[in-house]
């Protein structure tokens, strides 16, 4: 194979091997998961929020999300489970200490220092980088190193002291398995929650339907009371001609009443035999003047006379 000029070069010398692909650190994709929005993919910065497979997010990518689920943005196959800015629970998270925030990292003179965390469990110290296992409390948001949680066994918050049990623990960024039992839990809380608006739906007709009842029964004496009332005027009227009383509706009422008075009682007008239909319909206890379920308001600022 001399430089003569007259070489016929192999396959092997012109084409090189499949490009080896290059691996991407497990290390650094997880610990990505604990420093960048599951959604924007952009850094994780307060509010940060968590779904209930664990997933954190900034919550302002969440919102942006679910204003407009329609428009088209990647990654939005990891928050189709969720429904509303109810179904994220915003964290509360403690600062690490140790943390000297984004400028330290962006001076680009040093290397990036991934093992330091921004937050750490607030009852053992240690750090959140994806190097232990973290949970937070669906009650209230906190969160917690799953050690500190399996070692001080508590049903309080250790951060806010809110009751909490175990079904409200939530593994953040957990394995496959751990994801898998997350989704299972939340089908099923759904499912209680559905069964629970049901009942409440129901238990909120009961409730409506009985005041109703009782709204009904109050009308007529109502109706009834008007009628000493009605009398008490008539007698004043007679009495003494009150400059109170120069009002052309209580005159007209007092004119009304007069008949009801005469005839001894509100009932009688009704059986009176003599009396039309149409004279009988002028007054309050005739039929027509009976309000229905919804013309009955809560309170009267009239008097009955005007109907
Ligand atoms: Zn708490």
């Amino acid at each position: 194979m001399g430089c003569d000029g007259g070489t016929i070069p192999k396959r092997h010398e012109l084409v090189k091997g499949p490009k080896k692909v290059e691996k991407v650190d497990k290390n650094a994709e997880l610990i990505a998961r604990w420093s960048y929005c599951a959604l924007s993919q952009e850094k994780l910065r307060r509010p940060i929020v968590a779904c209930e497979l664990g997933r954190l997010y900034n919550k302002d990518a969440v919102i942006e999300y679910l204003l407009d689920k329609s428009a088209e943005r990647p990654n939005t196959e990891v928050v189709v489970h969720v429904r509303g800015i109810k179904d994220v629970k915003e964290l509360n998270l403690t600062d690490n200490p140790a943390w000297e925030g984004e400028r330290a990292n962006s001076k680009g003179d040093r290397y990036e220092d991934l093992h330091c965390a921004m937050f750490i469990c607030p009852v053992v110290g240690l750090e959140m980088n994806g190097k232990h296992k973290f949970c937070y409390l669906h009650t209230c948001g906190c969160v917690f190193s799953e050690r500190a949680l399996r070692e001080v066994k508590t049903e309080i918050c250790h951060k806010c002291g809110d009751p909490f049990q175990d079904d409200d623990i939530m593994v953040l960024n957990g394995n496959k398995e751990e994801v898998e039992r997350l989704q299972q839990r939340m089908e099923e809380r759904r499912a209680r929650a559905k069964v629970a608006k049901k009942s409440k739906k129901n238990k909120a007709a009961e409730t409506v339907s009985k005041p109703e009842d009782t709204k009904e029964n109050p009308a007529p004496p109502k109706a009834g009371s008007s009628e000493p009332k009605a009398a008490a005027e008539n007698g004043e009227d007679g009495g003494s001609s009150g400059p109170g009383l120069s009002s052309s509706s209580s005159s007209s009422s007092s004119k009304l009443s007069r008949p009801i008075a005469a005839g001894g009682g509100k009932r009688s007008i009704q059986e009176m035999a003599e009396k039309s239909e149409i004279y009988k319909s002028l007054f309050t206890s005739h039929s027509t003047a009976k309000r229905t379920k919804e013309q009955t308001s809560n309170w009267v600022t009239h008097t009955p006379y005007h109907f």
